[in-house]
């Protein structure tokens, strides 16, 4: 059996594809046809300039994925054939023992000093095929979906789980409160989709940009979201609109930029929660963002929460499963339009487009 591989030579390269012999699954492993592949901003990043963690090129990227399960090796009882599965990124380091990633460990698999993901150190899903090793199966982040949820939706399990490993950090942060979500990007898009879900009291998005904001509330509102265009008077149009808190109560920076952390600090009021969500791009790395907080008044009394969330680990990949099983997402797909679906003998136009400013998720079919 043969399957094909998109082989990407460089940053800012070409992919090439190349056909290879297939093997069948061995044991505790499992073969799976990759069917959708949704792009990432990291993945557009790692197109355009590569990333660090990828050591050597040409290298196999993309690794939001679903996929349907074609073998699986002896002694596989999870899995069987025609599975529909969703996978996420980061994944363990394989050691069995391993304090964070093994059999025992806390599940904390992005503090492993051997922490690795799909579409980084491991092979991402830039192929027809892929043959998931033992201790992947056995631990890493694959679920299988029941027959109703689609392979587009499917491949939302990685993105969506990100957000809620940053959404639900902190219990009850969002149920009956006043969500601000900085940005109008993908992860903003599903953190108002997963607030609606979760009882949020209301969702105010802002943006930069007017046309990706506008496109978001004509297919998201549900009657509980505001839009605020990001101007001189941001901050005050937020406030009004907390009504009758004076603050929000939770506060998600979706942009990978310094505005983004400096108006989410000066939003900070009584029991806000703050999740630095995206990482700070700079053209010269990441620079550093200081903000004074005080222990006694900020954090005893006004009760502040300040944190950050990168990826995610099994406890939000089943949380996402269960939103996306459950349906409880009932417009995700307009979160893709006909200008955002591509073909797998196209990957570069669909990475170009995912780069555009109106663009919300750009989906990788691999059906054909
Ligand atoms: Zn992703
Ligand atoms: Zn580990």
């Amino acid at each position: 059996m043969k399957h094909l591989v998109y082989y990407l030579d460089r940053p800012g390269g070409v992919f090439t594809p190349r056909e290879l012999p297939l093997a069948d699954p061995g044991p505790g492993e499992i073969r799976i046809r990759v069917r959708r592949t949704s792009v990432c901003q990291s993945d557009c990043v790692i197109y355009r300039s590569g990333l660090p963690r990828i050591k050597s090129w040409p290298a196999v990227i993309l690794h939001e994925v679903s996929a349907t399960v074609d073998a699986v090796g002896q002694a596989v009882t999870a899995f069987s054939p025609g599975d529909l599965v969703g996978i996420g990124c980061d994944i363990p380091c394989g050691d069995l023992n391993c304090i964070y990633c093994g059999i025992n460990g806390t599940g904390d698999w992005t503090s492993c000093p051997h922490t690795q993901a799909t579409g980084h150190e491991f092979p991402g899903f830039a192929r027809t095929h892929a043959i998931l090793p033992s201790w992947f199966v056995e631990l890493g982040p694959i679920v299988k979906f029941s027959p109703d949820v689609s392979p587009d939706q499917a491949c939302h399990l990685e993105p969506l789980a990100c957000c809620l490993e940053g959404m639900t950090r902190v219990n009850h942060c969002i149920e009956n409160r006043v969500v601000v979500l900085i940005g109008a990007g993908s992860q903003s898009t599903y953190a108002l989709q997963c607030a609606q879900s979760m009882g949020a009291r209301k969702i105010i998005m802002v943006n930069r940009g007017a046309e990706r904001l506008k496109r978001v509330l004509t297919d998201f509102n549900d009657g509980r979201v505001t839009g605020i265009a990001w101007d001189e008077h941001v901050e005050e149009r937020i406030f009004a609109e907390c009504h009758p808190f004076n603050e929000p109560h939770f506060v998600m920076i979706n942009v990978p930029a310094e505005p983004g952390y400096r108006l989410a600090t000066r939003l900070m009021g009584y029991g806000t929660v703050v999740d630095a969500h995206a990482g700070i791009k700079g053209a010269t790395g990441k620079p550093r963002v200081a903000h004074e907080v005080d222990l006694n008044n900020d954090i005893h009394y006004r009760l502040q929460c300040y944190q950050a969330t990168h990826g995610s680990g099994m406890r939000s990949i089943r949380l996402a499963h269960g939103l996306l099983n459950g349906q409880n997402l009932p417009r995700l797909d307009r979160m893709t339009n006909s200008s955002e679906r591509f073909s797998h003998t196209n990957i570069a136009a669909a990475l170009a487009r995912a780069g555009d400013s109106n663009s919300l998720k750009v989906i990788i079919n691999w059906d054909d």
